[in-house]
């Protein structure tokens, strides 16, 4: 006799189980996992609240389910298939390698169901791969746009174009007024959620008390309704841009909901795509990043993994600087910023990657270290899209897989692109002596370190011919910059 069960992990919320109610199902609430990384206290809060929203929605609905807090998996899931006489446990493929890895090696009669929360299959993404030279997302794109009909008239891209980049990532101009983000505030369950976390967890980082992230399905339905109202006509233009004091701008603060399975891809694209009087270069722009970035992250993740994780093309091994926990830094960019993440869990992707990753970059911070902080500090992270993201597009550890070349950039982007250095100690212009902006200094020494890694990238030629200006003398006194910065961190104590 047959007798399978189900079980549910913690970012496997998809509405949709595909099982009927007599089949028992099982949810794991494991302090084990949140010990393994100084998690963001809201990322535990999100997480545990929106499981126990959603067994109680499936106990709504008929279902069975045995929700344990417990302390590791493997121990609680043997208990779960003895109790229930189980002949097989289902379970979603894990999004994340180590934790297939793990439950591989557990020899328990667990079956893998396919992947529900992302377009492409793993073995889909492998067979496109393994045909090509090189992974250019370019390619990838546009073959998914096609393959799922989006956007496409006839074949062709609507709007006769792939790309409307020329029209997007425009520098902030005065007097712009960002649309209000949607409010969650807590109810009752989430608020003993916050209370247990802060006793169980308090040593860990960001603070629970601004919590605004919403738990269920609906409240992840209203997140998207709310962006393809207010916001998604103006994703294009600002999508780039950083302003102090403005966390979300025009960006949609999905990720935590298609991280979790709340949200699935397709229902996403399709309704921005509804959405009327949304310019083009903002619908496509937006597009992209999910039908595009999204799906290509973590296909070259199962792809790379496991030797990925331990990648350091730069050979970088600078420890990372306390004031990434604190935000107590004189670096108005890196201060505002990371006080933003203390308080909401949440930075752009233009943050993230050019002013928190650029520094780690440029500053030559070890990449690991650099990819665990990311993945403690926002409320988004996972394996599988952490690795690529950081030690792949923002640390370019991989030597090149998933970026043409390193995002790497001095004060002159942040500048044009923001307002933070008009509050700041540094200027944004001078690469010399006390007032000169780390991340000018920092530019430069890591061009002048790594010129032998970067000629072999196709792409640099142009920005390291700049280094043919500098004199003897210049170079020594940037590096020497580049050094002292370590030897006199109070320094640069805010
Ligand atoms: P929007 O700017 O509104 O973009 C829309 C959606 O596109 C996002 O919700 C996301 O689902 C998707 N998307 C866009 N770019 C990417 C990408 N590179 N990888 C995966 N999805 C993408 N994204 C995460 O989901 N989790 C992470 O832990 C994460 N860590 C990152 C770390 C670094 C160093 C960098 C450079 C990027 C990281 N990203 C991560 C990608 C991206 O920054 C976030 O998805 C985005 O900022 C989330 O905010 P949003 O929902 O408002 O996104
Ligand atoms: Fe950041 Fe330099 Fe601008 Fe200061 S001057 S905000 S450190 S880029």
């Amino acid at each position: 006799m047959n007798h399978t069960g189900l079980w549910i992990l913690g970012n496997q919320l998809d509405p949709d189980l595909g099982v009927s109610t007599s089949v028992p199902v099982l949810m794991i609430e494991s302090k084990q996992w949140v010990r393994q990384i100084p998690y963001h206290k809201q990322k535990i809060v999100l997480v545990w609240s929106a499981m126990r929203h959603f067994a109680q929605h499936l106990r709504d609905q008929g279902y069975r389910v045995t929700y344990i807090q417990s302390e590791d998996f493997q121990s609680t899931v043997a208990q779960f298939i003895q109790t229930e006489h189980l002949t097989t446990l289902q379970l979603m493929e894990p999004a994340d390698w180590p934790l297939k890895q793990g439950i591989q090696s557990w020899e328990l009669p667990i079956e893998f169901t396919p992947d529900r929360h992302f377009l492409w299959s793993i073995s889909e993404f492998f067979d496109w791969a393994n045909q090509r030279t090189r992974l250019v997302l370019e390619d990838f794109y546009r073959l998914t746009r096609q393959r799922f009909t989006i956007l496409i008239d006839q074949g062709q891209p609507v709007g006769g174009q792939w790309n409307f980049d020329p029209e997007n990532r425009r520098p902030p101009k005065k007097g712009l007024n960002p649309p209000l983000a949607p409010q969650f505030p807590p109810d009752d369950l989430t608020r003993q959620v916050i209370t247990e976390v802060e006793t169980y967890f308090p040593e860990h980082f960001g603070t629970t008390d601004t919590f605004n992230w919403g738990v269920t399905r609906a409240d992840a339905l209203r997140a998207l309704e709310d962006f393809c109202t207010y916001r998604l006509a103006g994703f294009g233009p600002y999508q780039d841009i950083m302003l102090t004091d403005e966390a979300t701008l025009w960006h949609s603060l999905i990720s935590p909901y298609l991280n979790l399975g709340l949200l699935r891809p397709l229902e996403v694209i399709e309704r921005a795509v509804a959405q009327p009087g949304v310019p083009l270069n903002s619908l496509e722009g937006f597009v992209r990043q999910i039908l595009g970035w999204r799906e290509y992250i973590r296909g070259v993740y199962w792809l790379k993994m496991p030797n990925y994780a331990q990648s350091n093309y730069f050979d970088h091994h600078q420890p990372l600087p306390d004031f990434f926990w604190t935000g107590q830094t004189s670096m108005h960019c890196l201060h505002d910023v990371i006080q933003q993440i203390q308080t909401t869990a949440y930075a752009h992707h233009i943050q993230r990657l050019m002013i928190l990753g650029n520094f780690m970059l440029i500053s030559g911070i070890d990449p690991q270290a650099g990819e665990v902080w990311f993945h403690a500090a926002t409320v988004d992270a996972y394996d599988w899209v952490m690795q690529t993201n950081a030690l792949g597009m923002a640390l370019f550890a991989d030597g090149g897989v998933l970026a043409t070349k390193p995002y790497a950039a001095s004060a002159n982007y942040i500048n044009k692109m923001s307002n933070y250095c008009a509050d700041c100690t540094f200027d944004p212009k001078i690469k010399f002596g006390p007032r000169a902006c780390p991340f000018n200094y920092f530019y430069w020494d890591f061009l002048l370190r790594n010129q032998t890694q970067l000629i072999r990238q196709g792409r640099m030629g142009l920005v390291l011919k700049h280094l043919e200006k500098f004199t003897p003398d210049e170079i020594q006194i940037i590096h020497d910059q580049a050094i002292q910065f370590w030897h006199f961190q109070e320094f640069y104590k805010r």
